[in-house]
C-alpha cells in the first residue's frame, strides 16, 4: 500500500545477481516490472525494448521481496512507541516489502473492522501489511473470535502473541476452525505458569543477576501440545512464533517428519540466532525480550535447523518501544527489540559468513519460506505475473548500524553500534521505489 497512489510505469533491474529460490534462479538475470507486476526475466541484456527508469544492479543481489511474519507496529494505541508509517519505513529500509501485523495493539485487533482499518491507504504505510488477528477475543484466550470474518476482511492467520493461546480446549478450537479455512493458528508458545513475574532466560546468568528467569520448558512444553493437537487435526495448520529453544525444534521436527505429519512451521528472530542469554551482562534491558535470549546449545540448534530446512522463516518481532519503558530496572523493563533494519546485515554476518549458510537459502527464509507459511500469493518468488515487490542488496558491504539513524521511532536495540556486512540498497514495493536510490 505505497503512499504514492500514481501508476508504477516499467522498471528495469539490469546487471544483477538475482536469487530466486522458489523458482530455483540463482545467477545473472535482468528483472522487468511493468504496472506493479514483474513482466520478464530473463539472462543479461536479453529484453527488449525500453522502459521508463533503469536500476544498475551491478555486483548486487536481487531478491523478490522480503517477507517478515511477526512484526509490532503499535497501531492503533500506541503511536508513541511506533505508528505504521515509521513502522513500514523501517521496514522498507530493512529490505522488507511486506510486514504481518500482530493484532496486540490497543484495542487488540479482534474484529474485521480493525482489520480493514490496518489495511486502510489512510495508515500511510509504504509496505504491503498483512494483519494477523486475534485468535481469542481481546485476546485473553477464553472464546474463539470469528475467524471468518476475520478472513473475509484479509486477515491472514490468527494468534494472541504476546500471549499464548494456554488452554487446551481453546487451542484445539482454533486448530479445527483453522482447518475449515486453511488459517494458520500463530502460537507464542509460552507456558505462562511457569514464568510469571520472570524477566529473563533461567542459567548460570540468570543467577548471577539474582532475576526469576524462564525454563526452556515453558515454550517447549506448549510447542509439544500443540504439535500433537494439530497431528490430530486433519487439515490444520500451527505456525510457532519466534522458536527459541532445543527442545521446541525437537517437537516441530516431530510434527513435520513424524508418522503423523502435521502443517507445522515455525519462525526464528535474529537475536536468538546471535545472542545468548549472557549478553544480557549487567542487566541489559535492550537484551530483554520475549521469548529470552538462551543458552548456547540452543542457539546451536537454531543454527542447525535453520541450515537443514527446519525453519521456515526468519522474522524479526520488531516490537518497538519508547526509552522510558526501557530504562528502568531489568525485571520491570517491556520486554521485545526492534529488528527490521538489522535482520538482513545479521543473517549475512552471523549465517552466512560465520556458519557458511548459502545465501539462497538465506534468502528463502526471507521469501519463499514465509509466503508459504502464510499463503500469500503472488510473493515470494519472481516468476512472471507475481507482484513487483523486489529486494536489492550488497552482501559484501561493511558498515555499522547505528540505532540513532533508524527510521523506527524507537531505538531499543541490541545491536547499536554492530559492524555487520550486508547492506539493503533498494526495496521496491508493487513496481515503486520505498527505498533506496532514485
Ligand atoms: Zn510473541
Amino acid at each position: 500500500m505505497p503512499k504514492d497512489k500514481s501508476k508504477p510505469g516499467s522498471l528495469l533491474i539490469k546487471g544483477g545477481h538475482l536469487i530466486d529460490p522458489a523458482a530455483h534462479i540463482d545467477g545473472p538475470m535482468d528483472v522487468l516490472l511493468r504496472d506493479g507486476r514483474v513482466a520478464e526475466i530473463a539472462l543479461p541484456n536479453e529484453i527488449p525494448g525500453s522502459a521508463d527508469e533503469k536500476f544498475d544492479a551491478r555486483g548486487l543481489i536481487v531478491a523478490p521481496g522480503f517477507i517478515d511474519l511477526h512484526v509490532h507496529l503499535r497501531e492503533p494505541g500506541q503511536g508513541y512507541k511506533e505508528t505504521m508509517v515509521t513502522g513500514t519505513e523501517a521496514a522498507a529500509a530493512g529490505g522488507f516489502t511486506s510486514v504481518c501485523t500482530m493484532p496486540n495493539t490497543t484495542p487488540v485487533i479482534d474484529t474485521p473492522e480493525w482489520v480493514a482499518w490496518q489495511r486502510e491507504p489512510e495508515r500511510g504505510a509504504v509496505v504491503n501489511v498483512f494483519p494477523v488477528a486475534a485468535a481469542t477475543r481481546a485476546s485473553r484466550g477464553a472464546a474463539l473470535t470469528d475467524f471468518a470474518a476475520l478472513r473475509r476482511a484479509g486477515a491472514v492467520g490468527v494468534t494472541d502473541d504476546g500471549k499464548p493461546i494456554l488452554d487446551d480446549e481453546i487451542m484445539r478450537g482454533a486448530l479445527l476452525l483453522g482447518a475449515d479455512l486453511n488459517l494458520p493458528v500463530v502460537q507464542h508458545a509460552e507456558d505462562t505458569r511457569l514464568t510469571e513475574n520472570c524477566s529473563m532466560h533461567e542459567g548460570r546468568t540468570s543467577f548471577r543477576l539474582g532475576l526469576r528467569a524462564m525454563p526452556s520448558i515453558a515454550e517447549a512444553s506448549m510447542v509439544d501440545r500443540d504439535v500433537y493437537l494439530a497431528q490430530r487435526i486433519p487439515g490444520s495448520r500451527l505456525h510457532v512464533a519466534h522458536l527459541s529453544t532445543a527442545d521446541a525444534l525437537k517437537a516441530v521436527r516431530r510434527g513435520k517428519r513424524g508418522n503423523h505429519k502435521a502443517r507445522v512451521t515455525c519462525e526464528v528472530t535474529p537475536h536468538h540466532f546471535t545472542l545468548l542469554d549472557e549478553d544480557v551482562g549487567e542487566y541489559n534491558t535492550n537484551c530483554k525480550m520475549n521469548p529470552p535470549l538462551r543458552s548456547a546449545a540452543d542457539r546451536e540448534a537454531i543454527l542447525v535447523a535453520l541450515a537443514d530446512g527446519t525453519v521456515d522463516a526468519i522474522a524479526t518481532d520488531h516490537a518497538p518501544h519508547a526509552t522510558h519503558e526501557k530504562e528502568v530496572e531489568f525485571d520491570r523493563a517491556a520486554f521485545g527489540v526492534t529488528g527490521l533494519e538489522t535482520a538482513l546485515p545479521l543473517a549475512i554476518t552471523k549465517l552466512h559468513r560465520e556458519q557458511k549458510i548459502r545465501l539462497t537459502r538465506i534468502v528463502e527464509l526471507f521469501t519463499a519460506g514465509p509466503a508459504r507459511v502464510f499463503n500469500l500469493r503472488g510473493r515470494g518468488s519472481l516468476t512472471r505475473g507475481n507482484f513487483a515487490d523486489v529486494t536489492i542488496f550488497d552482501a559484501k558491504k561493511r558498515w555499522t548500524f547505528e540505532a540513532a539513524k533508524s527510521r523506527s521511532m524507537s531505538r531499543n536495540t541490541p545491536f547499536d553500534g554492530w559492524p555487520l556486512t550486508g547492506k539493503v540498497v533498494a526495496t521496491i514495493v508493487g513496481g515503486k521505489m520505498m527505498y533506496g536510490a532514485e
